[in-house]
């Protein structure tokens, strides 16, 4: 049921214009995608909330007092001393587990393995290692291909493992792991020992091509952040504490990109570092991640389907002090969560690190403290692209009384197209008085003239595209000046004055 709600999202997306794989008449390219008329609106207005909130208009602090963020647009490629010294080169890779059979590939810490118990009365048999990957269908999948083993070995009762009796495959003895059958096969040791893969995609700057010219596609927009620290505190008048803003593309060689644009090869990021005294930053992360969540709710998500989820320690990067997820319901972790933003509590180490690579001196002078040293940093890093998932996740409704079968319900704020204006037929003057109407209302609101096909058409074209609001020109509007509203979300109908519509529409989505 999940999946093919996945399946019928994907469908529409590329239906109706939100995303598309990219290169799709070459047959595509596997963790690409190119977003579409709707879903550049789309993204662009989750962007446009995210800068405000962030800065234009950033939140009030603890203090009572409006807090200060500026923004950044930084290079995609940096300086390569930058991902030596941030960790990502030699540090950035995740070890990855092979299928010799398959030739699958996994993240060596998404598989976790049990032992397959066959009970027969008071004997007991152990029937080998299994694996499976870590996520809510876990012990699920174990145990439909573990009842497998125990019907082949004569039947007899499996006992099915608790969660703590697995294990993660990286952790046990390459003897045990040649032991294993992997996740999507049925014999065992195929399965490679853990090895490194490193994420970033490389290139090369200038005519010549080696190490000397050798560049890196940032892994993440963070490090162009703490690479202008020093020019934003030389040049801002900025004072600690405060915040550096940036929104843009990340690329990373993903392993096994997947769940459509969950996890892609190319995506965007909004990220803010905040610098602050180190005494402070336990308060501020608290401070950011309830602001994070609300910024979110703010979307239009329904509470019941974000959660908070803390890094336990072992998580936690060396460096970093604390961590906490905000994850969202998506059809496909569903009845569990995935992660859509972080918040990270990261300590000194990314000055500290740029400070002793690039012998810059990154220190801060508190003038009120009459100190100097180098901040905290506390980071919200949420994923833009993701973002747009989760809304599109969000706003599909099944709604089989429809011709369109299903509705996109996105908060009248994010909708990409916010009015659809109709004539109801072309003729009788209806067309110059819808024209008249689209005319007004497009300088403040993306609003769709369309006079094609049946008006029944026209609505579940609406209906799919998200458009709150459609308004009708009928024979009716040039006796006494009404149209019909029509609301997307119960599909009512109802007249009002067509001077009223601009108002109407600032009232109910704003602007
Ligand atoms: P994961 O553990 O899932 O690989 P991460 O913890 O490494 O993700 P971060 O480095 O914290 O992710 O990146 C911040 C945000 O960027 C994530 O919360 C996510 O929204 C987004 N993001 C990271 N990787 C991808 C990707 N491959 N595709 C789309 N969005 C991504």
């Amino acid at each position: 049921m999940a999946e093919n709600v996945m399946e019928e999202i994907v469908a529409l997306c590329k239906r109706r214009g939100f995303v598309y794989p990219a290169s799709e008449i070459y047959g595509g390219i596997n963790g690409f995608w190119d977003y579409g008329p709707l879903g550049v609106q789309l993204k662009n207005n989750i962007r446009d909330s995210w800068w405000k909130t962030m800065v234009e208009c950033p939140p009030i602090g603890p203090d009572g007092h409006p807090i200060c963020i500026v923004g950044l647009d930084s290079s995609i490629i940096q300086n390569p001393k930058t991902w030596v010294a941030s960790g990502h080169v030699g540090g950035f890779n995740d070890p990855m587990v092979d299928c010799r059979e398959t030739k699958s590939r996994y993240r060596a810490d998404h598989i976790k393995c049990a032992q397959v118990v066959q009970a027969k009365g008071e004997e007991k048999h152990d029937l080998g290692w299994l694996a499976v990957l870590e996520g809510d269908q876990m012990i699920v999948d174990f145990e439909k291909r573990a009842k497998k083993l125990v019907k082949k070995a004569g039947g007899g009762e499996l006992i099915t493992p608790e969660f703590d009796d697995f294990h993660l495959f990286m952790n046990m003895t390459p003897e045990i792991q040649q032991q294993v059958t992997g996740p999507d096969t049925k014999t065992p040791g195929t399965l490679t020992e853990p090895r490194m893969f490193n994420l970033m995609f490389e290139s090369y700057a200038g005519a010549i091509q080696d190490e000397s010219s050798k560049v890196y596609l940032r892994p993440e927009t963070a490090q162009g952040i703490f690479l202008n620290f020093k020019n934003t505190v030389d040049t801002m008048r900025v004072k600690i504490p405060f915040g550096i803003a940036q929104i843009g593309k990340a690329f990373r060689n993903e392993v096994t990109p997947r769940n459509f644009i969950f996890r892609s090869r190319e995506f965007e990021q909004m990220e803010m570092e905040w610098f602050c005294p180190p005494d402070d930053a336990r308060q501020w992360y608290d401070f950011w991640k309830q602001q994070r969540m609300d910024w979110w709710l703010s979307l239009g998500i329904k509470k019941e389907n974000l959660i908070f989820r803390d890094h336990d320690d072992d998580e936690l990067a060396h460096y970093s002090k604390a961590c906490v997820d905000v994850e969202y319901k998506y059809p496909f972790t569903a009845p569990g969560f995935g992660e859509l933003e972080g918040i990270a509590h990261r300590g000194c180490f990314d000055l500290t690190q740029h400070k002793e690579h690039s012998k810059a001196k990154l220190e801060y002078f508190d003038q009120q403290r009459n100190e100097r040293y180098i901040p905290h940093v506390i980071e919200p890093a949420g994923g833009l692209t993701r973002g747009l998932l989760v809304l599109l996740c969000e706003a599909y409704t099944i709604d089989e009384s429809r011709p369109s079968k299903v509705v996109m319900k996105f908060d009248p704020k994010m909708a990409p197209v916010k009015a659809g204006i109709f004539p109801l037929v072309n003729k009788d003057g209806m067309p110059e008085i819808a024209e008249k109407l689209y005319l007004e209302l497009r300088s403040k609101y993306v609003c769709q003239f369309d006079s094609k096909q049946s008006i029944g058409k026209r609505y579940a074209r609406m209906d799919e595209a998200g458009a709150p609001y459609c308004f009708t020109i009928d024979g009716q509007t040039k006796e006494d000046n009404t149209v019909t509203v029509r609301d997307r979300d119960t599909a009512e109908q109802s007249r009002i004055s067509i001077d009223k519509v601009a108002g109407f529409l600032a009232e109910k989505i704003g602007k």
